[in-house]
């Protein structure tokens, strides 16, 4: 039989789509059909095998066929699908310079940032990095077309001296002073007060530059009288801007249904007499 006649044979018994002989790699993978060496007879071989064997005179180690079908799954997936990271989830598309890559090492498909990382620490990259480079990225493009960054947590504009963080915890971005207090404490940052004070810059802001303060409640306009006596203010526990009016009914309503509450009567009640002060406000 000639080598010819044998390789014929060989492609008969293996079927279509046979997969390599010694990778396992199949035919379909490849633009060419398998072919056959003199050193492994009536094998089926891809090109890359039988390079190999041309090479060295030996077939590719375990380590080896691993590598090559860790690459070549890589291949065949991205004519389909987007390609993530194993170890971050960050898909190849959203990244610009490079593709993502199979390591061998660990038999996964990891991003740049990530294969690098590996080779350099023997680890895995923390994942959170990626967010946080992520979120970072993402801040960078708001800033770039104007979008004022806000903490999530205290509202806190995004100034050079107020620079705000990824926090990977909370996965918000925080100014300096939540991003730490979170880190110290492990919980959110009471920033009740911290609103209260930019609410009141914000008026301050407002009265220096002539532009009208309404009250939050009644929807009267602030007058220079207002502003003498200090008649508007920021108050409450969700530090809205009250006249003096609204102030003090609120104040009123409060005490009443402290007193309500004391004298043991009910949620629904309580609420009854709240809802009443609301429909009848104060001229
Ligand atoms: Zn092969
Ligand atoms: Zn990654
Ligand atoms: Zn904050
Ligand atoms: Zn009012």
């Amino acid at each position: 039989m000639s080598d010819g006649q044998k390789l014929e044979a060989a492609r008969a018994k293996a079927g279509t789509n046979a997969p390599c002989g010694d990778c396992g790699r199949k035919e379909y993978f490849f633009a060419v059909k398998h072919l056959m060496h003199h050193l492994a007879l009536g094998v089926l071989l891809c090109g890359a095998c039988i390079m190999q064997l041309k090479a060295h005179g030996v077939m590719h180690t375990a380590e080896e066929k691993a590598k090559l079908v860790g690459v070549s799954a890589l291949i065949s997936k991205r004519r389909t699908e987007d390609i993530l990271c194993d170890n971050c989830a960050v898909p190849e598309s959203s990244q610009d310079t490079r593709q993502h890559i199979y390591n061998a090492e660990v038999g996964q498909v990891l991003c740049i940032a990530c294969d690098s990382y590996r080779r350099m620490f023997g680890k895995d990259r923390d994942p959170s990095l990626e967010t946080k480079r992520q979120a970072f990225m993402e801040r960078g493009k708001q800033r770039e077309e104007g979008i004022p960054v806000h903490c999530r947590q205290c509202n806190a504009a995004k100034t050079p001296e107020n620079l705000h963080y990824y926090n990977a915890i909370t996965s918000k971005v925080l100014c300096k002073a939540c991003d730490l207090y979170h880190r110290k404490h492990g919980k959110d940052r009471n920033v009740s007060k911290e609103i209260r004070r930019q609410v009141m810059l914000e008026i301050k802001k407002k009265r220096e530059d002539g532009i009208p303060l309404y009250c939050d409640e009644c929807r009267k306009t602030e007058t220079t009288a207002d502003i003498e006596k200090e008649h508007f203010s920021c108050v409450g526990s969700d530090n809205r801007i009250l006249c003096i009016t609204c102030t003090n009914r609120l104040y009123r309503t409060a005490s009443k249904a402290k007193k309500a509450a004391k004298k043991g009567m009910n949620e629904k009640e309580i609420e009854a007499i709240k809802a009443e002060a609301r429909r009848n406000p104060i001229t």
